[in-house]
């Protein structure tokens, strides 16, 4: 398990649409039921970051945080994680005012202004959920169209403490100087209109980028980084899988996650009993 474990999942809140759960569950309890679950059946944890892996032969050689461990089959499981926005001082206000992570951070802007960049579900969910702290949300997307299934944008806006400034974007978030946020540079895309606004808390919900890198040049990879299934959850790499957000950019629930999951491990395992284990 990597530095997120549990993975998207554990930051997020109520998930609506996993089944069995008729009135829904939060996310870090469905994390936290899985991982029992899995424990009953012999599941083992080991807790670190993947900087390498030795993909070129059998057993197969991973890199974790400093120590080497053999296996015989791999599934590659490690999501995708928060993208940013790449403004000059974004990276340096992290944790000061600039998140990726509402139900880590949302409390600290009690009755304060917050902002939310994005226009897909996270974005919608995002802007919702502060409403519980903030004096004031604002939801900024760049175009006027969203990617947002239809209930969690009419969530969103009919919620009376989210405002919408779409066709927007930002330039830039201050004040890295202070060391804390303290209001955006917005551009208005059909006017051309720049402006300042304050803010106390900036969330950016704009997707995800898969976690790949130590699989770099030896599975195949789109121009994404996303792995490219070689049908089921076979990678180019006999006996090596993948499960989930890493290899999906289509579906991205915790349903579609949690049934690659399963046709990963029944692959492994078939894949070890023809070799006679
Ligand atoms: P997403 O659907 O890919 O949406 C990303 C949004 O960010 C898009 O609106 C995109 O704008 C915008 N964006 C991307 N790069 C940008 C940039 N550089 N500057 C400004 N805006 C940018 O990602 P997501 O919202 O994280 O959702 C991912 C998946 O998780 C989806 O399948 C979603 O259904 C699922 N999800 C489900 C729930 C739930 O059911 N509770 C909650 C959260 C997420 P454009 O539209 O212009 O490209």
């Amino acid at each position: 398990m990597g530095h997120e474990p549990g993975g998207q999942l554990s930051i997020t809140t109520e998930v609506e649409n996993f089944p069995g759960f008729p009135e829904g569950i939060q996310g870090p309890d469905l994390v936290e039921n899985m991982r029992k679950q899995a424990e009953r059946f012999g599941a083992e944890y080991l807790y670190g970051s993947v900087v390498e892996a030795d993909l070129c032969k059998r057993p197969f050689r991973v890199d974790i945080d400093g120590d080497w461990h053999e296996a015989r089959t791999l599934i590659v499981a490690s999501g995708a994680s928060a993208r940013w926005l790449g403004l000059p001082n974004e990276q340096k206000l992290i944790g000061h005012g600039v998140s990726s992570c509402a139900t880590c951070d949302g409390a600290f802007y009690r009755d304060g202004k917050i902002m939310v960049i994005g226009g897909g579900d996270s974005a919608m969910e995002e802007a919702n959920f502060l409403t519980r702290f903030g004096s004031e949300v604002t939801l900024v997307h760049r175009r006027d169209q969203f990617r947002a299934s239809k209930i969690m944008l009419e969530r969103a806006r009919s919620n009376p403490k989210v405002k919408f400034l779409v066709n927007t974007i930002v330039q830039d978030v201050y004040d890295a100087e202070k060391n804390h946020v303290t209001g955006v540079r917005l551009r208005d895309i059909v006017t051309g209109k720049d402006w300042d606004q304050a803010v106390d808390g900036f969330f950016v919900a704009i997707g995800h980028v898969p976690n790949t890198k130590p699989f770099v040049g030896q599975l195949d990879l789109d121009e994404d980084g996303y792995i490219l299934s070689k049908g089921g959850a076979r990678t180019n790499i006999p006996g090596v899988f993948h499960a989930g957000d890493v290899q999906d950019r289509t579906y991205r629930q915790a349903i579609t996650a949690a049934g690659a999951g399963c046709m990963a491990a029944i692959e492994a395992e078939r894949f070890l009993e023809a070799e006679g284990h």
